[in-house]
């Protein structure tokens, strides 16, 4: 682990640095499609899935990130819209400077070597007709980087960083013949060969073996320190978000409902959301109590949402107020709330 002292030191050094990626109030919302008989009766006009409903971050160069809550939060939209695999609704997203919206031809064309996707299933990831080395030489062809000897090279030092060595014993092989891990690995490889800046790893292990998890986690702590690489990692599973990452957000129904540096978040959570999911995580003490703070199971549908909190219906602490719009709360430790109990 890191000094905690050296890691507040380079906090605050990129806080006061500019954002490599600034998100405004960003919404992704999906049309509903309505059946025949709903579009005679005049139903379903202007009804959508609201995904991301107003999420804004920054992110600096070298920092990592953890984008956290239960499936269908909006986490995983958030990591396809800020690497412009699909265009949001409304709102802006700035990298290093500029707007996604504008990019085109040769500066998309930039922007897409500079900001990588790692994929939770790795074993869909690699094409299974490619070796390996073709695989992470792919990319090296379609973005035209070096002659073939500065490529064959690019593509062996890829797999010793990730520590596939000596890369000749995997180059000819073909996905089905490496192990989760390895394949996993491999992925790593492909995204990093083009030295980006920027990397969205979205449930980055939850495909693979316990026993082979944090030999991959430690590989990508690794990685991120050497290269100074920006990360997002999106997950369910606090504890990876604990162990990988420097600030969280905890999401829900599409809005970012805690924001602040990760040990404050997870260790003393404000929001009643984050102060449920933090009790559901699993200590590994057989004398630990846990004080599981209960929240009812069901999730309201983002199309159908309350006016006010959207947790309302969930939180053991609703009062009449949390009818009314949420203010976001800077909280005294600087991390962002989006809740009636912490509003003056
Ligand atoms: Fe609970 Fe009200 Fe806070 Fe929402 S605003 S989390 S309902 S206390």
């Amino acid at each position: 682990m890191a000094d905690p002292r050296v890691a507040a030191e380079q906090a605050q050094t990129r806080a006061a640095a500019e954002p490599l990626l600034r998100v405004r109030d960003l919404k992704k919302y999906f049309p509903l499609r309505q059946g025949f008989w709903a579009a005679l009766r005049g139903q379903g006009d202007g009804l959508a899935i609201r995904a991301v409903d107003g999420v804004s971050f920054d992110l600096h160069p070298g920092e990592s990130l953890g984008l956290a809550g239960e499936s269908g939060c909006g986490k995983t939209t958030t990591g396809k819209l800020v690497l412009k695999l699909m265009e949001p609704t409304e709102g802006e997203i700035l990298f290093d400077g500029r707007s996604l919206r504008d990019l085109s031809g040769a500066d998309l064309k930039l922007f897409r070597r500079r900001a990588q996707l790692m994929f939770q299933n790795p074993y869909e990831a690699l094409n299974p007709r490619f070796t390996i080395y073709r695989s992470i030489l792919e990319p090296l062809l379609i973005h035209g980087i070096g002659d073939a000897q500065e490529r064959e090279e690019r593509v062996f030092q890829a797999l010793e960083r990730v520590h596939l060595s000596p890369p000749g014993n995997f180059l000819g092989k073909y996905p089905h013949q490496l192990s989760g891990g390895q394949l996993q690995r491999v992925v790593l490889a492909r995204a990093l060969v083009l030295e980006p800046i920027f990397l969205v790893a979205d449930e980055p292990v939850s495909m693979l073996d316990v026993s082979v998890r944090a030999g991959i986690l430690n590989l990508m702590r690794e990685m991120r320190r050497e290269l100074n690489l920006a990360v997002i990692y999106i997950s369910h599973d606090l504890s990876l978000i604990q162990y990988m990452c420097e600030r969280t957000a905890i999401m829900y129904l599409g809005r970012i409902v805690e924001l602040g540096p990760t040990e404050r978040v997870i260790g003393e959570p404000l929001h009643p959301y984050t102060q449920a999911l933090v009790s559901a995580v699993p200590v590994p003490d057989p004398h630990h109590r846990a004080s599981a703070l209960l929240i009812k199971e069901s999730v309201p549908t983002p199309i159908h949402l309350p006016p006010g909190c959207r947790f309302q219906d969930r939180c053991p602490r609703a009062m009449p107020k949390c009818r009314e719009p949420v203010p976001l709360v800077r909280w005294e430790d600087g991390r962002l709330v989006e809740c009636h109990l912490y509003a003056s």
